[in-house]
């Protein structure tokens, strides 16, 4: 059942119109996105986590990692790829080698964050 304009808030769900002369849509109804030209895909999409992040607490945390990563390691020319957070994972791994930081430990109480967080959400 369509519930959209009828009181009901949809999630959020990116709909691209177009990308030759740049239209997308947010099935939640809160944003659109127009622009004269042509953009990519991947541009319409960092366009509007910006508005899910807004909306939903554990988007915006993977925003942020998304850009940290993204700042550093760029393993594919437009996108996040699994092997960008592979080698940030290494590195990660070197600087707690070089500080002594217990990665296990960390990694552990990374966990209850990212558990507590996801179920916080639900
Ligand atoms: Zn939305």
């Amino acid at each position: 059942m369509d519930t959209r304009g009828k009181g009901k808030i949809m999630p959020c769900k990116l709909r691209i119109l177009s990308t030759h002369d740049a239209q997308a849509v947010c099935l939640c109804g809160r944003w659109t996105f127009t622009a004269p030209g042509e953009r990519t895909r991947e541009h319409i999409r960092e366009e509007w986590r910006r508005h899910a992040g807004a909306y939903k607490p554990n988007t915006k945390r993977a925003n942020k990692a998304r850009t940290m990563l993204r700042a550093t390691y760029q393993n594919h020319p437009t996108r996040l790829v699994a092997e960008d957070v592979a080698d940030a994972l290494a590195d990660i791994r070197h600087l707690c080698d070089e500080r002594g930081f217990n990665l296990a430990e960390l990694d552990r109480i990374a966990y209850q964050h990212y558990v507590a967080e996801k179920g916080a959400t639900k």
